[in-house]
């Protein structure tokens, strides 16, 4: 199950609006890294909408697992969507987070995070 979820839209929507508006250029929000870009491309799920900055059909979403309360590591693994149950199960409580990456212009951005608990396990 999930829990202590926190959103990270808001952030996203003023983002995209600072890009709009001339305060950021497209340069500085497009800087995926390269491994991202990767996961994107052999283990992302299609996003539901398309890429918010070049309006292509290239937006995935990686999920990147943290084993406990969080990133103790400055980089987690990214695993694909269908896997995180099992990974749950097997490992114990994870902290997933949740990053949209366009293939295409390299846009990115958090979207979500929150604890994935493995089951039967205490909530809290
Ligand atoms: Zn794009």
């Amino acid at each position: 199950m999930r829990e202590a979820r926190t959103d990270y839209r808001l952030r996203r929507r003023a983002l995209l609006r600072e890009v709009t508006e001339g305060a950021r250029s497209l340069d500085d929000v497009r800087d995926a890294h390269p491994d991202l870009v990767r996961a994107g491309v052999h283990i992302g799920s299609d996003a539901p909408e398309p890429c918010p900055l070049c309006t292509r059909k290239a937006l995935k979403h990686v999920s990147y697992v943290f084993e406990g309360k969080g990133p103790r590591t400055p980089s987690g693994r990214a695993l694909p969507a269908e896997a995180l149950t099992r990974h749950a199960e097997r490992h114990g409580d994870l902290t997933v987070y949740t990053v949209e990456v366009c293939t295409a212009c390299h846009w990115h951005h958090l979207l979500e995070s929150y604890r994935l608990l493995a089951s039967g396990s205490a909530v809290g």
